[in-house]
């Protein structure tokens, strides 16, 4: 039905729905995450846009590090004493990032935390070397054991954390399209900081997602036309502050305990958000190369690398598509 006719139906039949595009941005999971859709009926959209944002908020106060009251902060609490009982849902999510701990060889790693949360982006505050030095070896995703049967998380020795913020978002937006999929909706654009995921098109045209240029604001680096798939970027440019001359960010080598060098941003596009939000901050720590070799062996999915000097690299699926 076009756009004339739905217009006509409405004049005929005051009181019958209205179809429109609906959507909310707030503030959450320390970014802005939103969702926009379609519907034929945009009062039932509006309420299909608060169950989102109702998961949204339900995802972070099940997952956010920043809440003493969430389920993984009792995790990081009590796992290096006891094995601890969680929600199907945090227990997959943690399986699922320590999957790609195995496929990234490591560079991928939640425990990164056991040292990460010593450093604080808004008050520019970082660890010292000996601090960094004494927790190092608690970076290990072997050290997270994960028992299926009892759906326990136990960490194999003391002064292990656990943080899921390099994939949590993609999870987030991800789940809210299953969610929007399941009511019937056909067209919806879902986000949360660097994690984006579009279900269907928008109506009749592709969506098309810029990537930021990691060092001029207001530029793109490049535009990419969307069509129920995911993308998510992860830059030096998000979190960070500036310490004699050098930028500390939110992406830290798990070999190191420090912020990784040798990439602007990383981008990931593929089926599934969960998994390009992971693969993004995988690729960042991995580097152009390196980075580039795990995409290519993974279906479906593509990377756009901006290395350290500037320079463009293409995953061979993107490289073929832009010639
Ligand atoms: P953004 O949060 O900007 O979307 P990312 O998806 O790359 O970017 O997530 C960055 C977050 O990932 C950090 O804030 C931190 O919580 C987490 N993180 C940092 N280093 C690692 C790592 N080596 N492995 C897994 N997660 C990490
Ligand atoms: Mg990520």
């Amino acid at each position: 039905m076009g756009p004339i006719s739905v217009l006509v139906l409405t004049l005929i039949l005051p009181g019958s729905a209205v179809a429109a595009w609906v959507g909310e941005a707030i503030d959450l999971m320390g970014t802005r995450v939103s969702v926009d859709l379609w519907h034929e009926d945009a009062r039932r959209g509006r309420e299909l846009v608060q169950n989102v944002l109702a998961e949204y908020r339900r995802i972070d106060e099940t997952m956010s590090t920043y809440k003493e009251t969430s389920e993984l902060s009792r995790v990081n609490r009590e796992a290096d004493s006891k094995s601890v009982a969680v929600s199907v849902e945090l227990f997959d999510l943690v399986k699922r990032a320590l999957n790609l701990s195995r496929t990234s060889d490591g560079a991928f790693d939640i425990t990164y935390e056991s040292v990460g949360y010593l450093y604080d982006f808004r008050v520019g505050r970082h660890p010292s070397q000996t601090d960094i030095e004494m927790r190092l070896d608690a970076i290990n995703y072997r050290l997270v054991e994960l028992d299926e049967t009892a759906r326990t998380i136990a960490f194999a020795r003391p002064g292990v954390r656990i943080n899921l913020g390099g994939i949590a978002k993609g999870y987030a937006v991800e789940h809210g399209a299953a969610l929007l999929r399941a009511a019937g909706v056909q067209n919806a654009m879902l986000n949360a900081g660097g994690d984006t995921r579009v279900v269907g098109d928008r109506r009749g045209q592709a969506w098309v997602v810029g990537i930021r240029h990691p060092r001029l604001a207001d530029e793109i680096v490049t535009r990419l036309p969307l069509q129920d798939e995911a993308i998510s970027t992860s830059g030096d440019y998000e979190r960070f502050f500036e310490e004699g001359g050098r930028r500390y960010h939110h992406i830290i080598n798990p070999l190191t305990g420090e912020p990784t060098q040798g990439v602007l941003s990383a981008t990931v596009i593929g089926p599934d958000a969960t998994l390009t939000d992971g693969l993004s901050t995988s690729v960042f720590v991995l580097g152009p190369e390196d980075g580039l070799a795990l995409i290519e062996q993974i279906p479906g999915y593509e990377a756009i690398i901006v290395d350290a000097s500037g320079r463009l690299s293409f995953s061979t699926g993107l490289a073929a598509a832009a010639e």
